[in-house]
């Protein structure tokens, strides 16, 4: 089906732009005011609609370039988080530091979020996404002493 983006698409409105330069010399040259009005509509038809159909193929590409960057992020942000405790924590030579990330949110939508303190519970964090709770002391918050962070 056409409107598309697809490659074939594009490939036969092209073949139709070329078969109407075939039709063109295949007459010599020499076509009636009416042949030629209509060859050229088709012509302009063809070349129209490829233009229409590289236009939605260059929108899937920007998708699929938008998509691979965010993959390329996550494999990043994956590569660099490490568990400890109850949580996730960025990781330097498999060193963590920094503050908790919720495990829940992470290992079941791949999202970051980090554990906020209970209001007037110290030893208790949430997730300001999931509300999971979290004891504070099997998440707390890694000084990142001797470690190069840029
Ligand atoms: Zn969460």
């Amino acid at each position: 089906m056409a409107g598309q983006g697809k490659l074939t698409d594009i490939m036969r409105s092209l073949n139709q732009a070329n078969e109407v330069g075939r039709m063109i010399r295949e007459s010599g040259f020499q076509l009636e005011k009416s042949d030629l009005k209509r060859i050229l509509a088709e012509l302009t038809g063809a070349i129209s609609e490829a233009k229409m159909e590289l236009g939605i193929l260059q929108g899937h590409l920007f998708d699929k370039d938008a998509e691979l960057k965010a993959m390329g992020e996550l494999l990043h942000t994956k590569a660099n988080l490490r568990r400890r405790g109850d949580a996730y924590y960025k990781a330097r030579d498999n060193q963590t530091y920094g503050q908790p990330y919720c495990s829940y949110c992470w290992e079941g939508e791949s999202k970051l979020f980090h554990l906020h303190n209970r209001i007037l519970k110290k030893d208790v964090r949430i997730c300001p996404h999931c509300k999971n709770e979290y004891q504070a002391a099997r998440t707390p918050f890694l000084e990142a002493d001797g470690l190069l962070i840029q």
